[in-house]
């Protein structure tokens, strides 16, 4: 017998939901899903009217989301912000061409500008020479800082005042798990932010901080959204995977595991007397950076003279003398545990 919407009570219910297992009906999830990332918005006062929004567009599931919810509830609830499509192609083939031809359908079916830089153009290196020159190893090392950096620079080229990105909850609870994993503690400390500005040059945020993968996936595919959906070729050497895998696995037994990390990771206070990096300019480039020369530029420079594990080996060993000297001094506060059961949104 087919059963009723736990929310209406009135239409067929359709699917369960992944985050609170409700069965609901379509209309009341595309309510609740909207309203949630609203609230988001609104609870963590992430934009003011007149922003200029720059929307981190790859033409995956998570960012074709974003852009559509993005517009959807500019126009309904009027924030006043002016909204743009923002990409960066890393220059890997087969992959990044194929989905910003996606991006490029969704300019012309959500009717906003976009912006498409390339590492190529940025740095003089495409991520299929980068992984010519470093092999399989430490690819997503040079795409991750180098992507960072382009969208600031894309950013500035459009004159935005902030960027959103389609990390979801999934994403955030796997970093909360690596950096943990890794010891890296200014790391754990911001990665929990649903707003930074450690860039320098403007804010970035994640409206989907508590939005779980699962149901952006669900909505992309009830809503008919056009997305890209193959794996970059290059991904399955990422660390990542590994925290990903584990995260699935503690999903299956118990789905709230997703909000209990972020939660979790929420309620950890980095003790007063650990020495964090202080943020300046790199001599080279003039980007933000902890030390006299920013990541980018210490692989670029590495690339350039044929010594492409310059950067990496030197980032591997402040991470193991960050682990050696400041592990033990993770406080975590007693509020954790109520954190961990209670539910944000
Ligand atoms: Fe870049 Fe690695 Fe992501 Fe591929 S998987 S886009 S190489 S960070």
């Amino acid at each position: 017998m087919p059963r009723q919407c736990e929310i209406c009570q009135q239409a067929r219910a359709v699917l369960r939901r992944p985050k609170t297992a409700q069965r609901i009906c379509k209309d009341c999830f595309y309510h609740v899903f909207e309203t949630e990332v609203h609230n988001t918005i609104v609870d963590n006062k992430l934009f003011k009217r007149g922003d200029r929004v720059g929307i981190g567009a790859s033409g995956g599931k998570d960012s074709t989301v974003l852009a559509y919810v993005m517009k959807t509830l500019n126009d309904r609830h009027d924030y006043g912000l002016h909204l743009y499509l923002l990409s960066i192609d890393e220059g890997i083939a087969g992959y990044r061409d194929d989905s910003l031809e996606t991006v490029k359908r969704n300019k012309e079916q959500y009717n906003l500008p976009l912006l498409i830089v390339s590492y190529e153009q940025l740095y003089g290196w495409s991520m299929d020479s980068i992984v010519e020159a470093v092999g399989r190893k430490n690819n997503c090392t040079f795409c991750g800082v180098f992507r960072r950096q382009a969208l600031d620079r894309g950013a500035l080229m459009l004159d935005l005042d902030h960027i959103v990105t389609g990390h979801n909850a999934d994403d955030v609870a796997e970093t909360i798990l690596m950096n943990i994993f890794r010891g890296d503690l200014p790391r754990l400390s911001r990665c929990t932010e649903i707003a930074t500005s450690g860039d320098g040059y403007m804010v970035r945020s994640k409206p989907f901080k508590y939005a779980y993968e699962k149901e952006i996936v669900m909505y992309a595919y009830l809503k008919r959204l056009d997305y890209f959906s193959t794996e970059c070729t290059y991904s399955p050497n990422a660390y990542r995977g590994y925290a990903r895998e584990f995260l699935k696995d503690l999903e299956a037994v118990r789905p709230s595991a997703i909000l209990d990390i972020i939660h979790s990771g929420e309620a950890m206070r980095i003790a007063q007397e650990v020495v964090m990096p202080v943020v300046s300019r790199c001599e080279r480039c003039g980007y933000i950076s902890s030390n006299t020369v920013c990541k980018a530029c210490v692989l670029l420079e590495g690339l350039e003279r044929g010594l492409p594990k310059l950067g990496i080996a030197k980032s591997m060993k402040n991470t193991q003398d960050l682990l050696a000297e400041k592990i033990s001094r993770v406080i975590i506060c007693s509020k954790m545990v109520s954190a961990c059961s209670g539910a944000k949104q």
